[in-house]
C-alpha cells in the first residue's frame, strides 16, 4: 500500500488493520481461513503498536460484538418476518445460520473496532520498518 493512499478509520478497522499506522494486520490468519481463527498478533509488525495494551483489553469488545449482533437481529427478524412473511422459526434459523457463518468475522470486527476507538492514528508510523 502505497503511503499517499491511507486507509481510513472505519475503512483501517473494517479490513482489520493496526489503528496506529494502519498498515499491519492484526491477525496472523485470513478470516476465511479456518487455522486460528481466533488468535491475535501480540504487536504490530509495521510500528510495534502492543495489541494488548493490558490484561483484560479486549473485555470491552464483547459489548460491541454484542451490540452489532442485537441489532443486526433485531433488524433481521423484524424484516425476514413481517416485510417478507417468514415464521419466526424460520427466521431464527437463518439468523442463526448467517451469525454462525460470519461468527470469527464478527469477534475479529469487534476487537478491531476495540482498539481503534482507543489508539489514534499517527501517520509518522507508517513504513516505520
Ligand atoms: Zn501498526
Amino acid at each position: 500500500m502505497s503511503a499517499s493512499k491511507v486507509p481510513g478509520k472505519a475503512s483501517a478497522i473494517l479490513q482489520l488493520t493496526c489503528p496506529r499506522c494502519r498498515q499491519g494486520k492484526l491477525f496472523h490468519t485470513p478470516t476465511t481461513s479456518f487455522r486460528r481463527p481466533f488468535d491475535m498478533k501480540d504487536h504490530c509488525e509495521v510500528c510495534e503498536l502492543d495489541f494488548m495494551p493490558e490484561p483484560g483489553f479486549y473485555y470491552g469488545s464483547m459489548y460491541v460484538s454484542y451490540m452489532f449482533v442485537g441489532g443486526f437481529s433485531l433488524v433481521f427478524i423484524a424484516v425476514f418476518h413481517w416485510v417478507f412473511g417468514w415464521s419466526m422459526t424460520a427466521s431464527f434459523a437463518a439468523l442463526i445460520a448467517i451469525v454462525a457463518i460470519f461468527m470469527v468475522y464478527i469477534f475479529r470486527l469487534s476487537r478491531s473496532f476495540w482498539l481503534g476507538v482507543h489508539v489514534k492514528y499517527r501517520p509518522e508510523t507508517r513504513n516505520a520498518k
